[in-house]
């Protein structure tokens, strides 16, 4: 007898990554996403080789080259001065850890996901979708699908919430605990790569450190484009993924960092997004229904691994289910015991990184020591995190 189709819940990086991960497993997907359209979201995404290597097994390393760029190394200055405080290369990560550090306009990646969810049979994807309720009878489990003009009953073998910050999905299985406002806020911008005088050195990725906020910079859209994100502090929020930024808000609280005001002043205009955190859920899966990604384990992006573990969780997740295919509450209690401890520790080095990277005078000195001291070495402390690989 054919199974019924695994629900996904949610087609963001996470949830279009599961399906293809799950259909190169020889499982049928149904694949629902609330909004009617996939737009441009966001700008840059860094993409470890944690992650990287996960997109290349599934076959879009190709079509990732055309449009990933890899910049030559991580350089960490001090935003008040420019100073150089590390450069660390990022050109051995592919012989380190079997795949390379690239970035890619987050756009360029969803639309690359998309493309291969849609060439691949087995995998039906429908927008303007929600789950409502599900029920467990003796097929399988019953879902409930809001959204069109009337509601819908489908079949599913096992359901996964890959629905983002603020998962229904979590909701619909009874976790009301809500993502609280972490005090930051992110701002993003693209220029063409034309427009950046080259004392930015735009082929590399460079953070920079400052009380008020910091800033990351690198290449995306195959070189075309320079990315830029800048987390402030913020005492109000806004949910949702972007809205426009008043760039003056920005130059007050940056007036400090003379040599990057050149750049915030050229910026057209700026995304922002409130930044969110939550303590690490206790409980993902519950019997044949599980969460993945942001979902599950929002983390605050000064490690740059939200998406990243969103992509080894679809991986992990399909292995396991793979295990056991008849049996996915079997298969997603391992996973949820297998990837909370990681997940914790990855939200926890994040969180961690946010003080680092605004740490006040005079402490800042102390750190700025640390930094240089270990220079090239500075991504040592990170073989736990890029080396990761799939057990199986
Ligand atoms: C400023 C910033 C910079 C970042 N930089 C990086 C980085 O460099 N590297 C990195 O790895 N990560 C980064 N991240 C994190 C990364 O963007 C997220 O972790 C990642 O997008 C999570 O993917 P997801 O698929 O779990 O969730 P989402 O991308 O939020 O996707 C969820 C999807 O579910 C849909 N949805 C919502 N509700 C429902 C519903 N009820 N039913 C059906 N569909 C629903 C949404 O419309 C959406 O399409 C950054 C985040 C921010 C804010």
């Amino acid at each position: 007898m054919t199974r019924p189709p695994i629900l996904i819940s949610g087609a963001g990086i996470g949830g279009l990554t599961a399906a293809l991960c799950l259909a190169s497993r020889g499982f049928r997907v149904s694949l629902i996403e609330k909004r009617t359209k996939l737009e441009e979201v966001g700008a840059g995404l860094q993409l470890s080789p944690n992650a990287s290597q996960i997109l290349i097994g599934l076959g879009l390393g190709k079509s990732l080259s055309r449009v990933a760029c890899s910049p030559l190394s991580l350089d960490v200055r001090r935003g008040q001065n420019f100073d150089l405080l590390a450069r660390a290369s990022l050109s051995d990560m592919q012989n380190r850890y079997g795949a390379p550090y690239c970035v890619v306009h987050r756009a360029d990646l969803q639309q690359i996901l998309l493309d291969h969810v849609r060439g691949t049979a087995g995998i039906t994807l429908q927008f303007g979708r929600t789950v409502s309720a599900i029920s467990q009878n003796p097929e399988g489990l019953e879902v409930t699908l809001t959204g069109t003009s009337q509601q819908e009953l489908i079949i599913a073998h096992a359901v996964i919430g890959a629905d983002g910050l603020h998962s229904d999905m979590a909701k619909v299985m009874g976790d009301t605990s809500i993502a609280k406002p972490s005090g930051y806020q992110a701002w993003r911008g693209t220029l063409p790569m034309g427009k950046i005088n080259p004392v930015y050195e735009p082929q590399r990725t460079t953070i920079y450190l400052g009380t008020q906020g910091h800033a990351v910079t690198y290449p995306i859209h195959g070189g075309e484009q320079f990315n830029i994100v800048l987390v402030t502090r913020e005492k109000s929020h806004e949910t949702g993924w972007s809205r426009m930024g008043d760039a003056s808000k920005l130059h007050q609280t940056l007036k400090n960092w003379k040599p990057l005001l050149p750049l915030i002043h050229h910026m057209p205009q700026w995304q922002v997004w409130s930044l969110y955190d939550r303590a690490p859920r206790q409980r993902w899966s519950y019997g044949p229904v599980t969460l993945l990604g942001d979902a599950a384990h929002p983390v605050l992006p000064f490690l740059a691994q939200g998406a990243a573990l969103a992509i080894e969780d679809a991986a992990t997740l399909a292995l396991l289910l793979s295990q056991t295919p008849d049996h996915p509450a079997q298969a997603f209690a391992l996973y949820q015991q297998s990837r909370i401890p990681r997940a914790t520790r990855v939200q926890e080095t994040a969180r961690k990184n946010g003080s680092i990277y605004h740490m006040p005078f005079p402490l800042s000195l102390a750190r700025d020591l640390v930094i240089r001291r270990k220079n090239d070495l500075l991504l040592a402390d990170y073989d736990w995190l890029y080396g990761w690989s799939l057990q199986g």
